[in-house]
């Protein structure tokens, strides 16, 4: 499947982040793969096969790329959220990569926020820590990614320098029938307030959940509520942007894609 991976098949959607009082404030940037011959395919399904492949090394720092480049012309200075890769980690580099890409992009490090997952932190804490630590100096925000999907627990907060946290839609999803998890929540909010960091919930769906969420401390909300994933150029009523050039990214991942 992944031979046969073409430069223009891989493009970014966007999904917005919208906070309390229900303004937009940032949009979280998600890989989608149209495969020439089998359709959309799901990135739960090839994010796993890119990781095994290494491939995701250079895909990532596209996306990273493309994302920051998009939101450098965005008219409101929406937050960009971009995923990283445990395998980013590997590579020493992280950090310098970032800075190149802000750098090129034109985009102020305080607008960048970098999702990491469990993944990450568990091969090798210590360098994982360190390289998040390089990424702060930088300026950019790093949320925890998936909270209370996998292992990860209120220790996570202290031992590395998040600035946000992001609960898991599994979480979300009983908040509203179990209230053991409505006080998990409540409880993660305000370790997460009391350690200098935010909260925000993804996976919100229905009214309701928006309500008990926003009751129990989140900051921010993400879920098809607000908004689905969708291509840059249908979201200008948020980004405050004009642009709409469907695949002009794509000109960026044939010579990554010939590194990886
Ligand atoms: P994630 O970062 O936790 O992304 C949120 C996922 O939840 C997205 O799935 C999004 O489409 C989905 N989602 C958002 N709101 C709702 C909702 O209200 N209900 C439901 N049922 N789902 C919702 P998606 O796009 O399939 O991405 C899955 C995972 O793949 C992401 O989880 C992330 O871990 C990974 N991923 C996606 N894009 C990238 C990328 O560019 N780089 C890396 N390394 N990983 C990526």
């Amino acid at each position: 499947m992944l031979s046969t991976l073409e430069q223009d098949e891989i493009t970014l959607h966007y999904q917005p982040l919208a906070r309390r009082d229900g303004s937009v404030g940032g949009m979280e940037a998600l890989m989608r793969w149209h495969h020439r011959q089998r359709g959309s395919i799901s990135p739960e399904a090839f994010i796993p096969i890119f990781e095994d492949s290494g491939i995701i090394v250079p895909l990532s720092r596209w996306a990273l790329a493309e994302a920051a480049r998009d939101a450098a012309t965005w008219g409101q200075p929406l937050r960009i959220a971009v995923n990283l890769s445990a395998k980013q980690f590997e590579q020493d580099d992280l950090a310098k990569v970032v800075e190149g890409v802000l750098s090129t992009a034109g985009l102020a490090a305080g607008r960048l926020e970098l999702e990491v997952g469990e993944a990450a932190l568990v091969t090798s804490a210590r360098r994982a820590r360190r390289t998040l630590e390089q990424l702060r100096e930088l300026g950019v925000g790093i949320a925890l990614a998936d909270f209370g999907a996998g292992r990860t627990g209120p220790s996570y907060l202290r031992e590395f320098p998040f600035t946000k946290v992001k609960l898991a839609r599994t979480l979300v999803a009983d908040a509203a029938t179990s209230a053991p998890t409505r006080s998990i929540i409540h409880m993660v909010a305000a370790l997460a307030h009391a350690l200098g960091l935010s909260v925000a919930a993804e996976g919100v769906e229905t009214e309701h959940q928006r309500t008990l969420l926003e009751a129990e401390g989140c900051d921010w909300l993400q879920g098809y509520l607000i908004g689905r994933p969708r291509p840059i150029w249908e979201l200008g009523r948020f980004t405050g942007a004009s642009v709409a050039v469907p695949g002009v990214g794509a000109t960026m991942l044939s010579p990554l894609l010939r590194t990886g």
